[in-house]
């Protein structure tokens, strides 16, 4: 029995009747990009998630580049974020010219540490792009106490993210713009690529849409050019039969998460925080370990493989670091996360035996049998 941070294809198993029936629906309905079912996905997560607008996309990057071009981000600017995050929000602020200004993580919940913006705030600043990463909300209150401050713009990366929620607000709604990725791996995955765009702001909406096929409106008039950036209805018909079973996914991996964190008792390992009065969807579930890679090989002898989110920081990465602007001696947190995190396995259809199996390993190992 082997076991992995991941297994994309198990929500498929689950469901692979419904699944099957929902692809060959879309093949013999001859409308196979931006028709029905993706009409409808929008339409349902604009429910779900309570906001006004949602344009779905190609993938999670091209949500960021879109919104980051629509917001006039260009050449010269400059954005701040966090450098612990998955590398394509890094690749999308090089990619349409800006430059990332990286910030450090708190310590406690590893998102964008608020307090550390207002220093690298100056006159090329456009905007704040938080992450919430693994699932954990970001301190929106102080960062939207400070994009209005500034008068910036707020993009949310909520890629890892799609359900968490302060008291009852979904991440994503508290900034002007907040994008999802549907990559399979993700809390809702889709069995190829998919992403969307969602805002309350519908001038914001309105250039989203143009922008996303050629600039086009409806009637295919067009002030503006554009790109290509469409879903295509299968993955949306994936995704909207999906949706009837999301609200369980989110509770199922809460629940394996809480289990993790009864049960888990060893000090060399440090479990994950939740941000007060906030919902964590548990994208990943990340513990801290100081002898990571000694620890790796333990698990690897009980046929335990985990996976990495990250072991380095956006801008360590070859090609990146020119790009990006960061101080190494003000981002302690983010190097102590990136030197000892790893992800535990969480997700739907995850055995109660290779849960059971997971805790008791852990448990049983000792730093220092060296
Ligand atoms: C996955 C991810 C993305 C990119 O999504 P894709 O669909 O893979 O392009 C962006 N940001 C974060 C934080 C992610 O985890």
């Amino acid at each position: 029995m082997k076991i992995y941070s991941f297994d994309p294809k198990t929500e498929y198993t689950l469901n692979k009747k419904e699944i099957q029936k929902a692809i060959l629906n879309v093949l013999e309905s001859g409308k196979y990009i931006l028709s029905d079912e993706v009409r409808k996905l929008e339409n349902t997560i604009k429910k779900l998630l309570n906001v006004k607008n949602a344009v779905s996309v190609k993938n999670g990057t091209d949500a960021l580049i879109i919104s980051l071009k629509i917001l006039g981000i260009k050449k010269g600017d400059e954005i701040i974020t966090t450098s612990h995050t998955a590398l394509a929000t890094t690749a999308a602020i090089i990619n349409v010219g800006a430059k990332p200004v990286i910030i450090d993580i708190d310590k406690e919940f590893y998102t964008l540490d608020s307090k550390k913006i207002e220093n690298k705030i100056n006159k090329k600043t456009k905007a704040i792009l938080p992450v919430h990463i693994y699932g954990q909300c970001c301190d929106m209150k102080d960062i939207m106490r400070i994009a209005n401050k500034y008068n910036l713009y707020v993009i949310e990366d909520c890629s890892q993210a799609l359900g968490s929620k302060i008291k009852n607000k979904y991440v994503g709604t508290f900034g002007d713009i907040g994008t999802i990725s549907f990559y399979p791996t993700k809390n809702f995955g889709a069995l190829g690529d998919g992403g969307m765009i969602i805002t309350n702001n519908s001038k914001i909406f309105k250039k989203i849409e143009r922008y996303r096929e050629y600039g086009w409106d409806r009637k295919r008039n067009t002030n503006n050019v554009g790109i290509n950036s469409r879903l295509d209805e299968i993955q949306a018909a994936i995704l909207n039969l999906k949706l009837k079973y999301f609200k369980m996914y989110l509770k199922e991996k809460n629940r394996i998460a809480k289990k993790y964190i009864s049960e888990i008792k060893n000090l060399s390992i440090i479990l994950p925080k939740i941000r007060k009065n906030s919902f964590h969807s548990f994208h990943i579930f990340a513990i801290l370990t100081k002898s990571r890679k000694h620890f790796l090989r333990y698990l690897k002898k009980h046929n335990i493989f985990l996976s990495i989110h990250y072991n380095k920081l956006t801008f360590e990465n070859k090609g990146y670091t020119k790009n990006c602007e960061f101080s190494k001696l003000e981002l302690k947190n983010s190097l102590n996360v990136s030197k000892s995190t790893l992800s535990l396995p969480i997700y739907n259809g995850l055995s109660e035996i290779k849960l059971n199996k997971i805790i008791k390993v852990i448990n049983n190992y000792k730093q220092d049998d060296r």
